[in-house]
């Protein structure tokens, strides 16, 4: 997703329009909006839509829906469950995460939606505080020199995955499949595997349950109200995936998890509809705007990263609300368009990084084959088990370092400690105690919470 902005000068107004209306791009319009920023989305598609069943809303981003309002429009889509369950391939229990004890530590919630549901919340709310939407328009080029006026019809160019934005601003970036990875993706409803007698026995609760394999996992957890069961199913091929395949034979994904725990083999065997998707890895890039600082980049288009901690939609979600502060700053007159930009880049950028690198090490993790590495991985979960919390855990998921940095991220709390760090940039500290933006967070959290919260077991 890409940002076109358009500065007038001497004005301390931004015209900010956005190519393409995915989750990113919609999540941006809103904070756009909410900032009092003049925001027009040029979508290719027909219609606003998005492909794929299942998201995770990690608390990082749930916070956003919350503020934002777009959870009271889609909350009777939402769903919460009560564990998560880290198992080895056979169904052997090797970690365990209370996932209310992360929720209630870091005082948001952990939701599970399909994409249809939260793509159409983030779109209605978009739309109420006046983005302007427009389907059907392909940008097919960008002239990102051009001064002094901009007209959309002429405003050439991509973004996603394929972003032809992307590809004006750096010709020579293209997503990578870094490794053979890629996932079926596939729902089957609840009722169907209730009917099962032995598949039925892994739905008693709302869970999330992960099964462990070697170069192979599954990703299961409830969306739609409950309603369906959602599976990620991770897997390598001979060859590098560059494209999602539709239509893959069941048989070969029957094959592929033949010998896991029978209990979700009945339900993969109740699959007969599936694709691959492919995991493509954009940047990490060198800069995400042009040198005029009049294009930025965001999302997947910046950014793409594998899915094996459910962060790519979530950090194009927190690109489009830091991006949104800083631009707010612009109109507010604290400083320019182009310092806005660079402080997004310099501090979004290597968070961006940070998530690629996480989603990395959670697929290696979870798909490594029988020996010492998996042996000792599921020995440093199993405190989990005995609801031993550690500071340390094998379970990336529950991990209290990671749940600190990745879940209990907060960008508004990111964006404005960065703003004003940036705008009293001759204070050498920030706020009179050595701490820098980004390190405040250790600190800062229990100094915001509300005098009664009770502590966290965490
Ligand atoms: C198996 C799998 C599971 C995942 N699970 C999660 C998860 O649980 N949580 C999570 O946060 N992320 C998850 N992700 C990642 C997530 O799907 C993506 O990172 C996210 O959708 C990217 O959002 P975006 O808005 O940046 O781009 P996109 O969603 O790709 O949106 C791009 C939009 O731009 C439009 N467009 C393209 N070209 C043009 C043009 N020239 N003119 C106008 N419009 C154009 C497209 O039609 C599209 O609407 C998962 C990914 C996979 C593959």
């Amino acid at each position: 997703m890409l940002e076109i902005l358009y500065y007038l000068q001497g004005h301390q107004s931004v015209y900010v329009g956005i190519v393409g209306a995915g989750i990113g791009a919609l999540a941006a319009a809103i904070a756009l909006r909410r900032a009092r920023v003049a925001v027009t989305v040029l979508e290719a598609a027909g219609e606003l839509l998005e492909i794929g069943a299942e998201i995770q809303m990690t608390p990082n981003v749930s916070v956003l829906l919350q503020r934002w309002d777009v959870a009271d429009v889609i909350e009777d889509s939402l769903v919460q469950i009560e564990e998560l369950n880290m198992r080895r391939k056979d169904g052997t229990l090797d970690g365990h995460t209370d996932i209310p004890v992360v929720e209630k530590a870091l005082g948001r919630p952990w939701w599970l939606v399909h994409r249809a549901h939260l793509h159409e919340g983030i779109a209605v709310t978009a739309k109420r505080l006046g983005a302007a939407i427009h389907t059907n328009s392909r940008v097919v080029s960008l002239d990102h020199q051009a001064g002094g006026k901009v007209t959309f019809d002429l405003c050439r160019g991509a973004d996603g995955l394929n972003s032809i934005v992307r590809s004006t601003l750096f010709p020579d970036v293209r997503p990578d499949a870094k490794t053979t990875n890629c996932a079926y993706r596939a729902v089957i409803p609840y009722e169907r595997i209730r009917q099962d007698s032995i598949a039925k026995e892994l739905i008693q609760k709302q869970t999330m349950e992960v099964w462990m394999g070697c170069n192979a996992y599954i990703i299961t957890y409830p969306i739609s109200a409950g309603e369906l069961f959602n599976l990620v199913l991770s897997h390598h091929r001979p060859e590098k995936v560059y494209a999602t395949q539709p239509d893959v034979p069941t048989e070969e994904l029957r094959n592929e998890y033949k010998d896991f725990d029978p209990r979700i083999k009945c339900i993969v065997d109740m699959i007969h509809e599936t694709s691959r998707w492919a995991l493509l890895v954009t940047g990490p890039l060198k800069s995400w705007s042009s040198p005029q600082k009049n294009v930025v980049l965001m999302g997947d288009a910046a950014h793409s990263m594998v899915n094996h901690m459910a962060q790519g939609a979530a950090t194009s979600m927190e690109d489009g609300a830091f991006l949104a502060k800083c631009i707010g700053a612009v109109v507010q007159g604290k400083l320019s368009l182009r310092k806005a930009i660079t402080l997004y880049e310099v501090e979004r950028m290597p968070k961006a990084f940070l998530k690629q690198q996480v989603s990395f090490l959670n697929g290696a993790i979870w798909r490594l084959a029988h020996g010492p590495k998996q042996q000792a991985r599921d020995a440093a979960m199993a405190p989990d088990l005995e609801r031993e919390y550690h500071v340390r855990s094998s379970n990336i998921y529950g991990d209290p370092q990671t749940v600190v940095d990745v879940y209990g991220y907060d960008v508004k709390v990111h964006a404005e400690e960065a703003l004003e760090h940036f705008t009293n940039a001759e204070k050498d500290e920030y706020l009179g105690t050595g701490i820098v933006p980004g390190l405040e967070k250790y600190m800062g959290w229990f100094m915001k919470l509300p005098a009664n919260q009770p502590h966290s077991k965490l």
